[in-house]
């Protein structure tokens, strides 16, 4: 349910309608724009007698949601979510381009991808150190010592770092990881969803291969429940009858989830089409479609690469890439203003 809240309403009357909200078991979330302030309340709404709260003086009017997720809900916060990211800013406007390998596989090849994608103006290195191969069979990741040399390049470049987590246990380690990754075929581990809501750090959750938007976003609303706002979704294809690239990229996904969401939406153009050559295609009209950022594989030699090399752009392609996607950026903000 939301509450919106009339403009002349003071700050005491606001806070007195909050404490006797809060006093019978509802969490609030308030979001003050420059059109409306709204009071959300999650909980069970309907022993609220809403005519009542519609009848008060500081309100405007209230409204029930119909969706299953409140928290993720744009109603509920009708102003983009921003998340700064050491410094650097997704959402509301603020474009993010996150690149790197698929899998860390050696100190140099991270470090010198990560300053190869650093010199053509990524604003963060991704780069698996835990992978969900299909095969047991297939490189695993190097773990622990992935991590330790994301570390290094971060350190080396200054690029903060995002990095799939594969289980909670692996938690105490990912505390130099500025964004954790939850990869698609983890959308739904909903305990793994949980403990990460109980974190303050930005959380990039990938839709599911079968995930509809709704699924997707009620996976962030587990997150958002735990109290952790920062989420990051992504869409990365899905599951189609097309044998041709890898899977089907679905780019209604950065309208759709806007329009339903206030949280900030990337398209990863490498595991949707699994092909390197369309990678800047979709990439450019991700952009073009509105998306806050796009998460790129690039690979200093993607013909020896240990994962996804298929998929990889070398750093002179994502160079390229990179000064396309600021002309289409520059291009859509100039149709908006
Ligand atoms: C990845 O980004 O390395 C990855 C495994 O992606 P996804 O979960 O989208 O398959
Ligand atoms: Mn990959």
């Amino acid at each position: 349910m939301v509450i919106l809240i009339k403009n002349e309403a003071t700050d005491d009357q606001i806070r007195y309608l909050s404490d006797w909200l809060t006093g019978q078991g509802f969490g609030l979330h308030f979001s003050k724009g420059e059109e409306a302030t709204i009071l959300g309340l999650v909980g069970d709404t309907s022993r609220l007698d809403i005519d009542l709260v519609r009848a008060l003086d500081i309100v405007e009017d209230v409204k029930r949601i119909q969706e299953p997720y409140k928290n993720a809900n744009r109603k509920f916060h009708p102003l983009d979510t921003v998340i700064d990211i050491a410094g650097r800013k997704i959402g509301g406007g603020h474009f993010l381009t996150i690149a790197g390998p698929c899998s860390v596989e050696t100190e140099e090849q991270i470090c010198e991808v990560a300053r190869r994608v650093k010199a053509s103006g990524a604003d963060m290195l991704r780069g698996g150190a835990f992978k969900p191969r299909t095969s047991p069979y297939a490189f695993q990741g190097l773990r622990e010592e992935g991590l330790r040399l994301l570390s290094v390049a971060k350190k080396e470049t200054g690029l903060p770092i995002v990095t799939e987590i594969m289980d909670i246990s692996q938690l105490p380690n990912f505390e130099d990881v500025d964004v954790i990754q939850v990869g698609a075929r983890n959308m739904q581990n909903f305990e793994l969803l949980k403990e990460l809501g109980m974190l303050r750090k930005p959380i990039l959750l990938k839709r599911g291969l079968m995930a509809t938007f709704e699924e997707l976003l009620m996976s962030a609303e587990y997150i958002m429940a735990g109290g952790n706002e920062q989420v990051i979704l992504c869409e990365r294809g899905i599951r189609g009858f097309e044998t041709y690239t890898r899977n089907v990229l679905d780019l209604c996904a950065v309208p759709v989830l806007k329009k339903l969401s206030h949280l900030p939406v990337i398209i990863d153009p490498s595991h949707s089409t699994g092909r390197a050559d369309l990678v800047a295609p979709m990439s450019l009209a991700a952009a073009a479609a509105g998306a806050d950022g796009l998460i790129i594989e690039v690979h200093n030699n993607p013909a020896k690469a240990l994962c996804d090399g298929k998929q990889s752009l070398t750093p002179d392609a994502f160079d390229r890439l990179k000064r396309q996607i600021d002309q289409v950026l520059d291009l859509t903000r100039s149709f908006s203003a």
